[in-house]
């Protein structure tokens, strides 16, 4: 096969194969059975390395075996002719960085995306992109439900196909013109998208965004990672549970527009937390979960992906209203008796429940009860004074990139 079509930058590798098939006239299907037969004269264990669809070629989709996986694509790239292939530069990996308590990533041209954002069912597309382009591809960040828009055309990427109501996935028909009813994607009719949309394609695209009319965190971030971080946290600690947790435009605007007024919204929502424990406590706060008042806000806010408060703005934020409210002198202080479990004093701490146990065994960390057996620690339970350990922090854990003066800076 010495045909190969020319790759281009942010094109899906599904995509590419398609083209690849086009050129030669086979199918998707015809051409993963190609591959086979090319491998299978390399070595056939590599072979059985290989998926029997265009579905789950990609490396992230393999197991147990992604090593064979990228060895496989790593022979068809040579194997395929002259000049390699590039497919490894157009795949999707599995990655290690873990987003909060435990969204998974993949890496993708130097990226680590939260697997959360990756689309399943469905792969959207800009009708205009397929009137300007006489050679059609599918970039792959239209397999993310961030981006909900076309930057260039401003319209919404269009989810279903008008004709027939069917969920549009070009990987599924194998077709890079239209669906497979016939509709072709550049006869569909297009539709204005709202602004902030917009302006968040064109930001997780890592174009230059000209958002002088809007104030709002998500646009002035530096790191495309901490704007993934922020949107995962947004989804997974401020949205309600249900279908407010899945991606809409509604949902996604809803997530925009709460970094419009940043910090204010995450104190006004922090607030009236404390003041509903408040109000429905029928005990003291010194018997009172910090969990049982703001639920997993610490596990959420960190690893956004970063733990440390200089490049982590939502724990940063988290951290100084704490302090406020610790340090207020009206009843908001009272949080400061609220009870923090083992893993939440390892993640204020920034630390391992491991350690935890050793700093409480060396009577290092205050707690609300005598323990009968230091060795029975279970770091489930509710037992650290919030202010106490607050105090833990300042006094030994405190690190260059994670201190009060990063945030006390601003008052
Ligand atoms: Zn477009
Ligand atoms: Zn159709």
């Amino acid at each position: 096969m010495l045909l190969r079509p020319k790759s281009l930058r942010s094109e899906a590798l599904e995509s590419y194969m398609i083209r690849l098939a086009d050129l030669y006239g086979y199918t998707s299907q015809q051409l993963i059975e190609r591959f086979h037969i090319i491998l299978d004269e390399e070595d056939q264990k590599l072979s059985g390395a290989l998926p029997g669809n265009l579905w789950q070629l990609n490396i992230y989709h393999a197991n147990t075996s992604s090593s064979f996986r990228v060895e496989c694509l790593e022979v068809l790239a040579e194997k395929m002719g002259r000049g390699r292939l590039p497919i490894m530069e157009l795949a999707v990996y599995r990655s290690r960085t873990k987003y909060g308590l435990r969204h998974h990533s993949l890496f993708w041209q130097g990226l680590d995306i939260p697997r959360f954002y990756v689309r399943k069912e469905c792969i959207p597309v800009c009708p205009l992109c397929f009137q300007e382009d006489e050679k059609p591809f599918m970039p792959f960040y239209w397999h993310l439900h961030l981006v909900r828009a076309c930057s260039k055309h401003g319209c919404k990427l269009i989810e279903q196909c008008p004709d027939c109501m069917e969920s549009l996935n070009y990987i599924h028909t194998g077709n890079l013109k239209g669906c497979s009813c016939g509709k072709e994607y550049k006869s569909m009719p297009a539709e204005i998208a709202p602004e902030p949309l917009i302006h968040l394609a064109a930001k997780v695209q890592e174009e230059k965004v000209t958002a002088e009319n809007f104030d709002n965190l998500l646009f002035e971030l530096e790191d495309i990672h901490q704007l993934f971080g922020m949107i995962l946290w947004f989804y997974s600690y401020v949205a309600e549970r249900g279908s407010k947790r899945s991606f809409t435009d509604e949902t996604l605007l809803d997530c925009i527009a709460f970094f419009d007024k940043w910090p204010q919204n995450l104190h006004t929502l922090l607030k009236e937390k404390i003041e509903t424990a408040i109000v429905l406590a029928d005990r003291r706060f010194s018997e009172t979960s910090f969990q049982s008042i703001f639920r997993n806000l610490l596990f959420a806010s960190k690893r956004l992906p970063s733990n440390v408060l200089s490049s982590n703005p939502v724990l940063k934020e988290v951290f100084t209203y704490l302090d406020q409210c610790i340090h207020a002198d009206n009843e908001l202080s009272e949080i400061g008796y609220s009870l923090l479990n083992g893993y939440e004093v390892a993640t204020l701490l920034d630390t391992d429940d491991e350690q935890v146990a050793r700093l409480l065994d060396e009577g290092k960390l205050p707690v609300s009860k005598r323990l009968k057996d230091s060795t029975a620690f279970n770091p489930k339970i509710p037992l650290f004074p919030l202010k106490s350990t607050f105090n833990v922090w300042l006094a030994g854990f405190q690190s260059r990139l994670s201190n009060r003066h990063i945030y006390m800076s601003r008052w």
